[in-house]
């Protein structure tokens, strides 16, 4: 039996990829390359090129493929760009979720592991935040993930599909050999942009606002490591392959860390100055997201390697240092 691993040339997928083969997984991987990159596909991996959303492409690939679980992860995942186009999301979001559900119906795959987000909080009612918190996203991102987790909770009961939503924090840092990392066009997330200033690529990080109800008025996030990430999801599917029914676990490190502390972390990883100017907000983010993971350590026996948020930017560094221009140079 196979994991299919949909999104897996993606930054998350490939480091998803990456940790199942090394655990002895068989992997195959479906991505339609709108933002993953071929070279990011494990060479043990079998690769279909194809959209989520294509239920012709689906079926072909479940009829060639004994796929026992989906971890599905080729969602749209920009705040920013969701505050532009929320169609753009609903439609890749939404409806791919919906197509991957039916295809996995007529297929009889019965597991699947999903990245949703710390975006479906909006703003929280609490700091740490409880799976159960309040969920009122204040973005189209936050909000399409909400709807597909709703999805696959009325599936779970007419269906049989069962599920697992793992709520992401803030995704960082890359495997620490540096053979594959974060590659977006165009760049959007924090700690990437600031490695970007570190190396010489862009002249000045803008810290986009500083009047937020933080200590220091920029906004606060919880950085989890991508392979801990990872093997969340490893857990999980093993944990509903187990029999246990449909469930939704945070993943952060659960320590809160501002804009300005994360510039401050990087200057120290790199040694460098990485100039910074305080720029007017972006749009849709909340002050402060940091994630109380208690259940899925308790639930799901998870423990993050990394505990440490300057550990998290070294890895991504040496994957800069090593790859300026991301997969274009290989
Ligand atoms: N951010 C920033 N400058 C940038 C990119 C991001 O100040 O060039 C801020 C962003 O406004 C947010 C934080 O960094 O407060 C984390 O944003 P990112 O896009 O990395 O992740 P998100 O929390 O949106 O998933």
């Amino acid at each position: 039996m196979a994991v299919l691993v949909a999104g897996g040339a993606g930054y998350i997928g490939s480091h998803m990829v990456d940790r199942l083969i090394s655990e002895g997984y068989d992997v195959v991987v479906a991505d339609n390359l709108s933002t993953g990159h071929r070279a990011a596909v494990h060479p043990q991996a079998r690769f279909y090129e194809g959209d989520t959303r294509d239920a012709h492409f689906l079926d072909d690939l479940f009829a060639k493929e004994d796929i026992d679980a989906v971890i599905h992860m080729d969602a749209f995942s920009l705040v920013p760009e969701s505050m532009k186009k929320p169609l753009k999301y609903f439609d890749n979001n939404v409806i791919g979720m919906i197509v991957l559900l039916e295809a996995m119906k007529r297929a009889g795959v019965k597991y699947v592991v999903f990245s949703s987000t710390a975006a479906t909080y909006g703003n929280p009612e609490r700091i740490p935040i409880h799976e159960a918190d309040r969920k009122e996203p204040i973005n189209p991102y936050g909000e399409s993930k909400l709807m597909m987790e709703h999805i696959m909770k009325w599936v779970e009961q007419a269906d049989g599909i069962h599920s697992v939503a793992l709520r992401y924090f803030n995704a960082a840092g890359a495997k620490a050999d540096g053979s594959i990392g974060e590659d977006h066009h165009p760049e959007t997330h924090l700690i990437p942009i600031v490695l970007k200033v570190a190396a010489g690529q862009q002249d000045q990080l803008k810290i986009f606002g500083d009047d937020y109800d933080t200590p220091d008025g920029t906004n606060v996030r919880d950085y989890i490591h991508i392979l801990d990430l990872a093997d969340a999801h490893i857990l999980a599917m093993e944990y509903l392959k187990q029999g246990h029914a449909s469930d939704v676990f945070n993943l952060g490190s659960s320590t809160g860390f501002s804009n300005k502390e994360i510039l401050d972390a990087a200057r120290k990883v790199t040694g460098q100055e990485i100039p910074a100017e305080i720029a007017p907000r972006r749009g849709g983010d909340p002050d402060t997201l940091v994630a109380d993971s208690s259940k899925a350590r308790e639930v799901l026996g998870w423990k993050p390697k990394y505990d440490n948020v300057e550990d998290i930017i070294k890895t991504a560094w040496t994957w800069k240092q090593k790859h300026p221009n991301g997969y274009e140079d290989q």
